[in-house]
């Protein structure tokens, strides 16, 4: 089996708001082959960024377009073709826009895989550790405590056992902060697991003390109360605090991981697929999470094509500690885009059973918000 091309799709609403939901657009990618399989895959990043990334032009030894690199080669190699991209786009791909767009092909390449053979990714990957996954609702913060409250409520009579709310105001007052945490949790009542995801707004003095206010709230993490660049603040909060420090979907490729892992000393690493190299990069990531006695999570806040990925990487290790659900309910890109829509039961999500990732792109859709 040969490649043959590849595509790299940008899908938007007609007007995307300037807010914290990144499921407003949509960089899908397309990896076509001479047997007439096409994997797919998807990257939550720099949309255009991204596509220039992938479609653009051979320059020199260290410095390629992806898609350059990628025809004729055997779709089955993904560990091959993984360090050929990584190598051959050096200057721009040991993170960040390169690394983002390797993983939406290695993800389309493991889909083709799994097409092929007829066996779901999570097989391919030596997984099967479980039927389901217990997931989390993942909404944003209201505009104020009281607008929070009301969310959730609304989320609580959904089934969901663990509930995350992020962003919005969060950071920007110490009263409102606390506020927000202990309006989310009356809304939920007791039973719910709750979740901050604090949107990188504090330095570690701060962090820590949200992280002591939010505690009576119990909280089941901790999500970026600091940059991603702040290694020492995430070392020193996590000494200081028994709340669970959640932290990983800005990182790409392991060796980010692993600073935040052995100098951050975060509690849960989170993986966005579409961003951390893709599957071949997922498996090395919670190998390094789980040699560290330390869980894994995914990260995703845009289409089903990215729920489904984490439901195959966390169905192919041992240290998948819950799933990522966005439950927003403003985005509406992710309910066209894909055939199959993916839903909760019983605030579970099950394992994908058909071929590759078990998910299709539709079409009509596709073809109705493509923009580039
Ligand atoms: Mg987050």
């Amino acid at each position: 089996m040969k490649i043959t091309d590849v595509e790299a799709i940008y899908v938007s609403l007609p007007e995307v708001k300037e807010q914290c939901d990144s499921g407003q657009d949509a960089l899908i990618v397309k990896v076509h082959t001479d047997e007439g399989i096409t994997g797919i895959g998807e990257v939550d990043s720099a949309p255009l960024a991204v596509r220039g990334m992938i479609l653009g032009p051979y320059s020199h030894t260290t410095s390629s377009g992806l898609k350059h690199l990628l025809i004729g080669e055997d779709p089955f190699e993904t560990e091959y073709l993984w360090h050929k991209m990584y190598r051959a786009n050096i200057y721009a791909g040991r993170f960040g826009i390169g690394l983002h767009a390797m993983s939406g092909i290695d993800m389309a390449l493991w889909d083709i895989k799994g097409k092929k053979l007829r066996m779901p990714v999570w097989k391919l990957l030596g997984g099967g550790f479980r039927k389901s996954i217990r997931c989390y609702a993942s909404v944003l913060f209201g505009n104020t405590p009281a607008e929070t409250a009301e969310i959730a409520r609304r989320i609580a009579g959904q089934g969901f056992t663990a509930v995350k709310f992020g962003w919005g105001p969060m950071g920007q007052d110490a009263n409102q902060d606390v506020a927000l945490v202990a309006k989310a949790r009356e809304g939920l009542g007791k039973e719910i697991d709750l979740l901050v995801d604090a949107g990188l707004p504090w330095d570690a003095k701060t962090a820590i003390q949200r992280a002591q206010a939010f505690s009576e709230y119990g909280i089941f993490w901790l999500e970026e109360p600091l940059s991603p660049d702040d290694y020492e603040g995430y070392r020193k909060l996590s000494q200081a605090t028994p709340v669970r420090i959640a932290a990983g979907e800005e990182e790409s490729a392991r060796n980010t991981f692993r600073r935040l892992i052995e100098e951050g000393n975060i509690d849960v690493v989170q993986v966005d697929l579409t961003r951390c190299g893709g599957f071949t990069e997922a498996m090395k990531i919670a190998a390094l999470a789980a040699d560290h006695g330390l869980p894994v999570a995914n990260h995703g806040f845009t289409t089903y094509i990215n729920v489904c990925a984490a439901l195959h990487w966390l169905n192919s290790v041992p240290n998948a500690l819950i799933a990522e659900f966005v439950a927003q309910e403003n985005t509406n890109l992710r309910e066209f885009l894909t055939r199959q829509k993916i839903r909760a039961k019983n605030g579970c999500l099950e394992m994908p059973q058909e071929p590759g990732l078990g998910i299709d792109l539709d079409e009509q859709a596709v073809a109705r918000f493509r923009v580039a």
